[in-house]
């Protein structure tokens, strides 16, 4: 199949979130398989264009939007075998960052520069002669490719064909904007209604493109089915429910070249299911760093996160001082975000000296030795559409103690204590005593089941999240795209 992937994000040049992953990694599992992509991104002005290689392509490139046409030039760069374009258009994205000014202000024409994209990277491959089977779009920032596709190219000799696929990253960021730009997205007016595009008089991008796409995908089962819910939904969630099995959850995969404790070179040593000393090292490297009294006898709980209210570090703040208050453990703290909890946490280990660790800030580095180095990883988000913190621990032999929701609870199996199987601790209620009881419950396993806790490391070493695993069902979400359309 031919592919082309419509995203405002792609590791290496730009990334705020999942999203670039996915974007960065999804395309070369794919050619992996046989098949051809391309992706198209904007050409942010931050984006170091000497280092990825970005050379010129094509200029000028016109664009249609609805009531005007505008002129744009494309350049390119190899990412791993997979040809990217950049729209470079200096009116939209010739400013720093993503999608906001340095204040954290949302850039107030987020609708054109994005509607912009979308109907560039269509017209790009008309231009170049590439005649997609599968038009797949990423979130809200290039939904409306499914609807471009059905209200301008259905009758095109070149995109005519090609079924749309739509993947939702995190359902609570939809594009919603005032119904002025609608001229210029081109939309058509008489779209302009409850069932389509607009929304308490406003443009809904993603609704929009749920609508009109062939299929839609969110990536993880667990999200897909919290989604179809009036609480997990947003608002949208009448509109997934009428996609029936054409909404589907696929979870995304790791990037095992860089998080694999027998090759990683950022960790102090390298270890294997088969031979697990050096994770024992790692362990007393990790508290030494991070002043810790150094036992190998006292579990490490560990935290990588952004520090924001979605992942739960709320919940946590109101119960971590009775948990180390009651129990022999310890927890080291990676993150930034919300002030408050910037505060908390980075004043703790003054409090809790020897017992809690913390670092305030983005560290990669230290995400591989908390990683390594605890014998357990908390993650109790109140909803997580896929998460990968969670599946990178397994991995390492780190065993998680998650909130079943979302991808967290697709991808830990929950302990049975009878008989030592699955592979972390799930708690249900989005509370702070759930933490409390359940870290009580992987603190007790670890001094009084030594057994099962082996054979649970084993268990999540074993698991795999590779991205081949992943892009062959995206492949069964194309085929199904296909044959729908
Ligand atoms: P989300 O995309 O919602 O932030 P994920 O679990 O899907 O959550 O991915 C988070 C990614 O960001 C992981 O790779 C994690 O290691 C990394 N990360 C988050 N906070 C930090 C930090 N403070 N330092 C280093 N890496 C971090």
């Amino acid at each position: 199949m031919k592919i082309v992937f419509l995203a405002s994000e792609c590791v290496p040049y730009a990334k705020t979130g999942g999203l670039a992953d996915v974007v960065g990694a999804l395309p070369q599992a794919l050619q992996r398989l046989g098949h051809e992509v391309i992706v198209v991104m904007p050409r942010y002005a931050d984006m170091n264009t000497a280092r990825y290689s970005l050379r010129p392509f094509l200029a000028p490139m016109g664009v249609w939007m609805g009531n005007t046409e505008e002129w744009c030039a494309v350049h390119t760069a190899d990412n791993d075998g997979v040809p990217v374009y950049f729209i470079q258009f200096d009116k939209y994205f010739g400013r720093p960052g993503l999608y906001h000014d340095a204040d954290f202000n949302d850039y107030l024409d987020n609708p054109r520069r994005f509607g912009f994209l979308t109907r560039a990277g269509l017209q790009l491959c008309k231009d170049i002669g590439f005649k997609p089977d599968i038009v797949h779009a990423h979130d809200w920032h290039t939904a409306l490719a499914a609807a471009y596709l059905k209200i301008w190219h259905w009758n095109d000799p070149l995109l005519g064909r090609a079924a749309s696929v739509l993947t939702i990253h995190n359902i609570a960021y939809q594009g919603v904007y005032s119904g002025e730009h609608y001229d210029y997205l081109g939309l058509q007016w008489p779209n302009f209604t409850p069932d389509k595009f607009e929304d308490h008089g406003r443009i809904n991008f993603l609704k929009g493109g749920i609508v009109y796409a062939d299929v839609v995908n969110t990536v993880s089962p667990t999200y897909a089915n919290e989604t179809r819910t009036p609480a997990g939904g947003y608002g949208l969630a009448p509109y997934l429910n009428n996609k029936g099995d054409r909404y589907v959850g696929i979870l995304n995969g790791v990037d095992y070249t860089r998080w694999d404790p027998a090759t990683d070179p950022l960790i102090p040593a390298r270890y294997s299911p088969a031979d697990l000393s050096g994770k024992a090292l790692c362990k007393r490297e990790l508290q030494r760093r991070f002043l810790l009294d150094v036992n190998p006898d006292v579990p490490v709980i560990g935290v990588v996160s952004r520090l924001v209210s979605q992942k739960g570090l709320d919940l946590l703040a109101q119960t971590i001082e009775r948990i180390v208050d009651t129990m022999l453990v310890q927890f080291v703290i990676l993150g930034s975000g919300e002030k408050t909890l910037e505060a908390f946490y980075g004043e703790l280990p003054a409090r809790y000296p020897g017992r809690i660790g913390s670092y305030i800030g983005y560290n990669e580095e230290l995400a591989h030795w908390i990683e390594a180095g605890s014998d357990f990883f908390i993650m109790p988000s109140i909803y997580e559409p896929c998460g990968l913190n969670q599946m990178y621990s397994l991995k390492y032999g780190t065993l998680p103690i998650v909130r079943a929701t979302g991808g967290l609870d697709d991808s830990v199996q929950q302990y049975d204590e009878g008989s030592g199987a699955g592979t972390g601790f799930k708690f249900y209620e989005p509370s702070a005593h759930a933490i409390y009881y359940t870290v009580g419950w992987a603190v007790s396993t670890y001094y009084d089941r030594k057994p099962h806790l082996r054979q649970m490391i084993q268990a999540a070493m074993a698991q795999d999240f590779s991205w081949e695993r992943s892009a062959r069902a995206y492949e069964r979400l194309y085929m199904q795209a296909l044959a729908v359309r």
